[in-house]
């Protein structure tokens, strides 16, 4: 379970485990408030060379262990969010991959995007050309991206 927190990846990274961790109001899977620090985890982010420790907490009602992170960075993700909007934004713009990403993981953010966006909206109709269906796809998303950043 991941708990996003505020807090700079750089000041992480610098740091290692020496820093200043606020504990969370409440546990996110139960909302109880006795949960104790668990220790720490590494974890990869593509702006750090090397992991960052980031602190964990177990609870004591629900015996959930979980990980805070940095709020700029999504679940799943080693790119800060604003990376991934960027990304899409330029593919489905400039009908180019951004110089700054590989390919790849580049439209692996645009196809799980695109799964979000069909399975929150459903699909669009196929007799729409392809660059359309996307814009369209990316128009639809704006609450979804909003909420991003
Ligand atoms: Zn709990």
């Amino acid at each position: 379970m991941i708990l996003p927190v505020h807090v700079c990846l750089e000041e992480l990274s610098l740091a290692e485990k020496e820093s200043k961790w606020e504990k969370p109001a409440a546990c996110p899977g139960c909302n109880s408030q006795r949960f104790w620090g668990h220790g720490y985890r590494r974890a990869h982010f593509v702006e750090s060379a090397v992991g960052v420790w980031v602190k964990r907490y177990r609870c004591d009602s629900c015996s959930k262990v979980f990980t805070t992170r940095p709020s700029a960075y999504l679940e799943r993700y080693q790119s800060s969010t604003k990376e991934i909007v960027n990304a899409r934004a330029d593919k489905l713009t400039n009908f180019k991959w951004p110089s700054s990403q590989t390919r790849q993981r580049a439209g692996q953010w645009l196809r799980r995007f695109i799964c979000f966006v069909q399975s929150e909206y459903g699909l669009i109709s196929d007799s729409t050309p392809f660059v359309e269906r996307l814009k369209n796809l990316y128009a639809l998303s704006c609450p979804f991206l909003s909420k991003l950043s």
